[in-house]
């Protein structure tokens, strides 16, 4: 096992990775009062809930199965969590659980920031995504009709644990997602990182427990520190967003249903290399290492489908943004160091797009 600590003053907190840890005392060792509520979802619970809570030992351990799918992590889906601690008389000193992916994760760390003013939770990401990304930093929130995670709050855990072992059913598709992120933290600020990608791909697409351990500790030490230094995202917490507006375009583009959102990221992040190509950043052999770092995951390295630069435009509003330079793009100065700016030719942007999108 390996442990990572999260430096956020009084707010710090272990990020324990490795195999089999959902049936040791980890979860128990951080729970302060005498009840627990465990929240997972319906895909989860019959692979997993008995092993967390049968770690739990002789605490009030109460459960919440919800229903899966992001369509349900709304202010809805959160009053069946808050049904369920007063009716089983939950206190200011009880621990939420969050046994899942990043949906369930965001739902209950918010719960647990709105229940009595906030109480303490434990992440237990069961996804990649959510090991290497949503379960570090604090972001909690649920959807809004209108608007992805538009109601929520920064309400960091009392740790981390992240099973290894749960991979082992989780979906080749969503497994490769969960690498666009760990990808991203080597191309933003690692290099090193991004080297020894490279060099274990097979390794880790054969799901090898040493190199998975050591790519979701480095993953995580770099959001980590990026978070450490910029906890409520006003200044550079925004790099972790490389790919990402372009990634948003064209996830708003396939409706959100065709491609996942690591996919999306994907081919932002190709996106983003070539852009910095464009401004004489990037080589052309740098550009096709970024590609070929993601396409064999059966990551997208191209545009959808039919979108045009016309979509792209619309999408990222950029005729209203970019006359003023003003719309900020995380591209890259160089294979592992990232920076966001709004100060480039945007004729550059325009010569992207059109060479993406042909
Ligand atoms: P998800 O939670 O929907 O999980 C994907 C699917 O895999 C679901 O069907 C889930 O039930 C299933 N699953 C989970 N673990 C499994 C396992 N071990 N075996 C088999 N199936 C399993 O999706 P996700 O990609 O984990 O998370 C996406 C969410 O995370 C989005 O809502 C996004 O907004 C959020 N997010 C938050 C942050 C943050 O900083 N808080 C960062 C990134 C993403
Ligand atoms: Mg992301």
């Amino acid at each position: 096992m390996q442990t990572l600590d999260v430096a956020l003053a009084e707010r710090s907190y272990p990020i324990h990775i490795g195999p089999d840890l959902l049936s040791t005392s980890l979860i128990r060792e951080r729970i302060r009062g005498n009840q627990v509520m465990v929240v997972t979802n319906e895909t989860i619970a019959p692979r997993y809930l008995e092993r967390v809570t049968a770690s739990l030992g002789d605490l009030q351990c109460d459960t919440v199965i919800l229903p899966d799918g992001e369509q349900y992590k709304t202010l809805a889906t959160l009053e069946r969590i808050f049904d369920a601690l007063m009716e089983k008389r939950h206190s200011r000193t009880t621990t939420l659980v969050a046994l899942g992916g990043g949906v369930v994760g965001d739902m209950v760390g918010f719960a647990a920031a709105c229940f009595q003013r906030g109480v303490d939770f434990i992440q237990v990401p069961t996804t990649l995504l959510a090991q290497v990304d949503s379960s570090v930093g604090g972001k909690t929130a649920v959807n809004h009709p209108r608007g992805k995670n538009m109601i929520g709050a920064f309400h960091q855990p009392r740790s981390v644990i992240i099973d290894i072992r749960v991979l082992d059913t989780l979906p080749e598709r969503e497994f490769a997602a969960g690498m666009a992120e760990v990808i991203k933290y080597g191309l933003i600020r690692d290099p090193r990182f991004f080297d020894w990608l490279e060099q274990h791909r097979s390794d880790l697409q054969r799901r090898d427990d040493a190199a998975l351990t050591e790519a979701i500790l480095r993953s995580c030490r770099n959001k980590a520190e990026v978070v450490a230094a910029d906890e409520t995202e006003q200044g550079n917490r925004a790099l972790l967003n490389l790919g990402h507006t372009f990634g948003h375009a064209m996830e708003t583009f396939t409706g959100y249903r065709q491609w996942l959102h690591g996919e999306a990221v994907a081919a932002g992040m190709v996106m983003a290399a070539r852009m910095s190509r464009e401004l004489g950043w990037l080589s052309n052999d740098d550009v096709a290492r970024v590609a070929d770092s993601l396409s064999p995951w059966g990551l997208p390295v191209t545009a959808p489908e039919g979108m045009t630069t016309a979509d792209f435009s619309d999408l990222m509003a950029l005729d209203k943004k970019v006359r003023n330079g003003r719309l900020r793009l995380v591209l890259l100065k160089r294979i592992g160091e990232a920076l966001v700016t709004g100060e480039y030719d945007p004729n550059a942007l325009t010569r992207t797009l059109e060479a993406f999108c042909d």
